[in-house]
């Protein structure tokens, strides 16, 4: 992947070869990540005039890069894919208001001390504000027909992708909260929603659960997991295992929902900043963490909303509330 160095280049007069100036490491704010949530935080922190790095990771755009066609973020009246809106739309518009993008790869963080650091493998960056906008992973089944139909059928998402999916037979997988919604969202479009666990009982809230069993179009299959995922283009069948009598089955369906939980991406600040005890951002007040100057936008603290449109929205006020903290110590300063 072709790399947005930190380093300015300066052309000689002679036209002659360019020569890279020296890296620049200092920066007002340092944005880790660039999905919705870290983008959207560069063009806010760039116009309000910071000088403002995004350490974009060696994969950037997030989730989002993953996906197919978006059609639930606003502006784009006949959706747009996925990878256009992070690689190109959301990135180039942070690059014009004059954010640094590295693509490189946060390995520590030092947020002990001031100033505040961020490392890669190679270098060392200061901000004197850091916005966590890491964001989170859905956990995966394991299965390589995930790889093969991702974008195909399987699905993280049923608020983002359930549309695609009218009047097809789904599979959702899960028995938390999150499966239990989104077989039941999922239901305004399928004629069938079979919802798979691996347990007998649901981990779902109670009032969740009770509007699921009473939704004709759910179908439950207890103490059951996905082994295989099959198809041509797309999927086109799932097999089913029983994990208490070893009984196989298949199910025809156009697509397969994964909702057994996310995984924040936050190793990296373990011991450094307040995390819950599945490893998401506490918040201590809007979007400050534990540590002044710090603060955290999108996935990485919201196990609730997910979305892109949602992150962004973190990510603009992450902006602003560094905006604040940045202006009220110049002030102290003075
Ligand atoms: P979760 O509560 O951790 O539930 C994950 C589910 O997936 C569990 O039922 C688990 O089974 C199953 N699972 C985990 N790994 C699996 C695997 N490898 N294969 C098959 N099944 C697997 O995750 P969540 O449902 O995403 O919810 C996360 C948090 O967000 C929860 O605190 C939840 O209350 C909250 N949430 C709230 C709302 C809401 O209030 N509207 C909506 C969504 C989420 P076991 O039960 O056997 O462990």
């Amino acid at each position: 992947m072709a790399a947005d160095s930190g380093a300015t280049v300066q052309e000689s007069k002679d036209d002659g070869p360019k020569i890279p100036d020296k890296k620049k490491t200092k920066f007002d704010v340092v944005i880790i990540g660039a999905g919705p949530s870290g983008y959207t935080a560069g063009i806010y922190c760039s116009r309000a005039g910071y000088d403002t790095l995004i350490l974009s990771g060696i994969l950037p755009g997030g989730q989002l890069v993953n996906t197919t066609e978006v059609e639930n973020y606003p502006g784009f009246e006949n959706g747009i894919m996925g990878p256009d809106l992070m690689m190109i739309e959301m990135r180039k518009q942070c690059q014009r208001m004059g954010t640094t993008i590295v693509d490189d790869e946060a390995v520590d963080v030092d947020f002990r001390r001031k100033p505040l650091k961020v490392l890669t493998a190679s270098e060392e960056y200061e901000g004197r504000a850091i916005i966590i906008a890491t964001g989170a992973n859905p956990r995966k089944l394991g299965l390589e027909g995930e790889e093969t139909f991702g974008g195909k059928g399987v699905s993280y998402c049923a608020t983002c992708d359930g549309p695609f999916f009218r009047n097809q037979e789904l599979v959702v997988v899960g028995g938390g909260d999150s499966a239990v919604e989104e077989a039941t969202f999922l239901t305004k479009f399928a004629t069938t929603v079979h919802l798979v666990h691996r347990r007998d009982e649901l981990r779902a809230s109670k009032v969740m659960q009770d509007r699921a069993q009473s939704n004709e179009k759910i179908k439950f299959h207890w103490d059951s997991a996905v082994t295989d995922i099959k198809g041509d283009q797309k999927v086109q069948e799932v097999v089913l295992k029983n994990l208490k009598t070893n009984e196989e089955s298949k199910l025809t369906v156009g697509g397969l929902f994964v909702a057994i939980g996310h995984e924040p991406n936050t190793k990296l600040f373990k011991n450094q900043i307040d995390l819950d005890e599945e490893g998401y951002v506490i918040l201590k007040n809007k979007t400050h963490t534990n540590i002044e100057g710090v603060f955290a936008a999108g996935d990485v603290h919201d196990r609730i909303y997910r979305q892109a449109i949602t992150a962004a929205g973190y990510g603009c006020m992450a902006a602003i509330d560094v905006d604040k903290y940045l202006t009220e110590s110049a002030d102290k300063q003075e």
